[in-house]
């Protein structure tokens, strides 16, 4: 299935110079999402992981289909102040701006087998930071999934040694 064909593009959002990469186009398609969680469950099958960990807000709706596709839980990983429960915090940096991210503290035990998900990598900031998180929790990470890559970002430069499944590269 061409992914890129329901990936909408929209230009100057949320800022100018962005070129917007929108998976509602995606998600809105029957086929598109079914594609999109089989794809990434068939790909992070052999990774074994243990649970999905996913970012606010777009690794949530990528997160839990795919924990629920693989037989595993989701665990979020949140913006400062949303989750109830006493929180790990890690600060990170955006493609465009900077901001933290919480997870609770009881969400793992250690050495539980870790999955990312988000729906795309630019710079990995993002999916950095959430390594950082995992892994000072002596949690170990055995892969990270994104729908899109944008390659000329060099994502992966921030997540080393880490098997990284991805579905589209721009
Ligand atoms: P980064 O931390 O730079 O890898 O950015 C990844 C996060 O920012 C993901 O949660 C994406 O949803 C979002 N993001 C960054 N750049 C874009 C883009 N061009 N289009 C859509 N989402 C983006």
């Amino acid at each position: 299935m061409d992914l890129k064909a329901l990936i909408r593009e929209i230009p100057d959002f949320p800022k100018p110079g962005i070129l917007f990469k929108d998976i509602t186009t995606l998600l809105q398609n029957p086929e598109g999402l079914r594609y999109t969680i089989d794809l990434l469950a068939e790909k992070c099958a052999d990774l074994a992981p243990d649970y999905v960990v996913g970012m606010e807000s777009r690794g949530f709706i990528v997160g839990t289909p795919l924990a629920y596709k693989m037989g595993i839980g989701f665990v979020p990983v949140r913006k400062p102040g949303k989750l109830p429960a006493p929180v790990h915090q890690v600060e990170y940096e955006l493609e465009y701006g900077t901001d933290c991210l919480e997870m609770h503290k009881d969400a793992f035990k250690s050495g539980c087998r870790i999955l990312i998900v988000d729906d795309l990598i630019a710079t990995g900031g993002t999916a950095g930071a959430t390594a950082k998180l995992i892994q000072n929790i002596g949690c170990q990470l055995v892969g990270c999934a994104f729908v899109i890559e944008l390659k000329d970002l060099n994502g992966r430069q921030r997540l080393p040694d880490v098997p990284i499944v991805t579905l589209v590269e721009y």
